[in-house]
């Protein structure tokens, strides 16, 4: 039928290598607030995944941007891990230094090169430009033999110009070439007719990896990046669930999915194990709180899901008739196992195993209270239940404020109230109460009263983690304090406490995050003001 079998079944020269940017682009999102353990967590999902290259962050924008990227060069492995730099100094010697201890560490260094952005954006010149480029490049030589090279903006460059500037990255040592659809503008034809063009001016592309980097704006991300990869390039720059700047960047699951299911047609293959697909979503929407869409493709909850009558009427007598993939490609009906009330602290460590993640001594202990106390309220524990909930503690564990306890009072006659006590992170215990407009305001507003914050929810989300009345639910907060955007997340088969629970970390991410671009503000005035969109 239409589905082909995974790579390596192609030769070598049709390997689309997978550069993945959810950390670093993606993260650029607004209301994304990841910490260093969440990232490690989703950089370990995505060696799991079997990405070729991890751009980890920024390392020059924050210090915890930095140590986010430092610790998953130390601690992921397999991956290419790779720190993004503009092209001075500064801004190299902090990538080399926050993912040299990576066994294949790389440095991605870009610098515009569209005549809007060097004159109204760097206001230099081109030939100031192609000093930057042959300088960083050489800089991040000295460090390592993996350098990456962007001409930030390439799809409204000059080609010629542009042409000019990769020879020099090539002469200084670059080792892959990436040109990017900054702003998400090009159409396939014109991305593919400007490789070919790239590949006629510079011979020299054809001794390296030429990459694509490609915004949704006009929904035509995975589209362009798929011409980019017919016209000779090997490496796709992507994001799981498509996050990134504005629209978005490529996404990971719809490209790679692209290329395994009409591989027969193309001849191009990528080394993705698909069945983690569907777990490397979820993690991602989890933790970043962005919702996927439900009728997304690969991904989305209807992706799978016939509605229609002669559509199911189809796919009972013949799955292909409506379906062009299988769910259990992607990883969506895998995860099978389920514990009961019954089951031991082995049994749910060794599923914890199973699931990918190693628990052990005091974590365990953690994941075991938890665990018994959701066995007790639902029938059946599932895998995306307990994925939930590891979900969930990394968080706890990660968050400044506890809610240690709270009383909602609700009805149709008066006012709801709201009473709660909150710990704060030096360990006291403080409380607030509230008359709101509604059961959910009130709580919210009551934690505001008790930590003394005045923070404004933006968007409040609850979705159920599986089907059934016992469900666990899951309850996602984007609030703005002081002008900062932060969300957080809550698991619990109660979801008031998921509720507060999101709440009280979006708050200690909101703070977070303000002191970050605080601290940065003071150590470094320009530096944060030249910070700017990037490719
Ligand atoms: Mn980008």
């Amino acid at each position: 039928m239409s589905e082909q079998p995974t790579g390596p079944t192609g030769d070598d020269a049709s390997r689309v290598r997978v550069f993945d940017t959810t950390l670093r682009d993606g993260e650029q999102s607004p209301g994304i607030s990841l910490n260093k353990q969440e990232k490690v967590e989703i950089a370990s999902q995505l060696a799991r995944l079997g990405v070729d290259v991890i751009e980890a962050g920024f390392p020059i924008t924050s210090p915890g941007d930095f140590e986010a990227v430092q610790a998953i060069a130390r601690e992921v492995e397999g991956p290419v891990i790779c720190g993004l730099a503009r092209a001075n100094a500064k801004d190299i010697e902090a990538a080399w230094n926050a993912v040299k201890d990576s066994e294949r560490p790389r440095i991605h260094t870009f610098i515009a090169t569209s005549d809007i952005h060097i004159e109204r954006k760097l206001q230099t010149t081109r030939e100031d430009v192609k000093g930057q480029v042959r300088a960083a490049v050489a800089h991040a030589r000295r460090y390592t033999d993996d350098v990456e090279f962007s001409p930030e903006d390439g799809s409204r460059s000059n080609v010629e110009f542009m042409g000019e500037v990769i020879q020099i990255a090539l002469d200084e040592g670059a080792t892959t070439i990436n040109v990017p659809d900054t702003v998400g503008y090009t159409m396939p034809d014109e991305y593919a007719a400007m490789f070919e063009q790239l590949y006629r001016l510079v011979p020299g592309l054809r001794d390296v990896v030429l990459s694509v980097h490609c915004h949704d704006d006009l929904g035509l991300a995975v589209a362009n990046s798929f011409a980019g990869l017919v016209a000779g390039c090997r490496q796709v720059e992507c994001a799981i669930n498509g996050i990134g700047e504005r629209a978005g960047n490529a996404s990971l699951e719809e490209i790679v999915m692209l290329l395994r299911t009409r591989e027969s047609s193309h001849g191009l293959w990528t080394g993705v194990e698909t069945t983690e697909i569907a777990r490397s979503s979820r993690l991602v929407s989890r933790l970043t709180g962005y919702q996927v869409q439900h009728n997304k493709a690969i991904v989305g909850r209807n992706a799978f899901a016939h509605e229609a009558g002669i559509h199911q009427d189809g796919v009972l007598k013949e799955r292909t008739t409506y379906e062009i993939m299988d769910a259990t490609t992607i990883g969506l009906e895998a995860n099978t196992l389920v514990l009961g009330k019954h089951s031991g602290r082995h049994a749910l460590k060794n599923a914890l195993e199973e699931l990918g993640f190693e628990v052990d001594g005091a974590a365990l202990n953690t994941a075991f209270l938890r665990f018994k106390e959701i066995a007790d309220k639902k029938k059946k524990v599932t895998a995306l239940d307990l994925e939930a909930i590891v979900s969930d503690e990394m968080r706890q564990s990660a968050s400044a404020f506890s809610l240690e306890s709270f009383d909602v009072e609700a009805s149709s006659v008066r006012a709801p109230l709201a009473r709660v006590t909150i710990g704060l992170p030096d360990g006291r215990l403080v409380d607030g109460s509230f008359t709101g407009d509604g059961p959910v305001d009130a709580f919210f507003s009551a934690i505001n009263a008790a930590t003394g914050h005045e923070a404004r929810l933006k968007e409040y989300h609850v979705s159920a983690v599986t089907g059934g009345r016992d469900a666990l639910g899951e309850t996602t907060v984007m609030l703005e304090l002081d002008g900062v955007l932060a969300s957080g997340q809550g698991v619990s088969t109660d979801i008031l406490e998921a509720s507060g629970r999101a709440y009280l970390r979006a708050l200690a991410n909101a703070l977070a995050l303000s002191s970050g671009a605080r601290q940065q503000a003071e150590e470094a005035p320009r530096a944060a003001a030249a910070m700017t969109q990037t490719s």
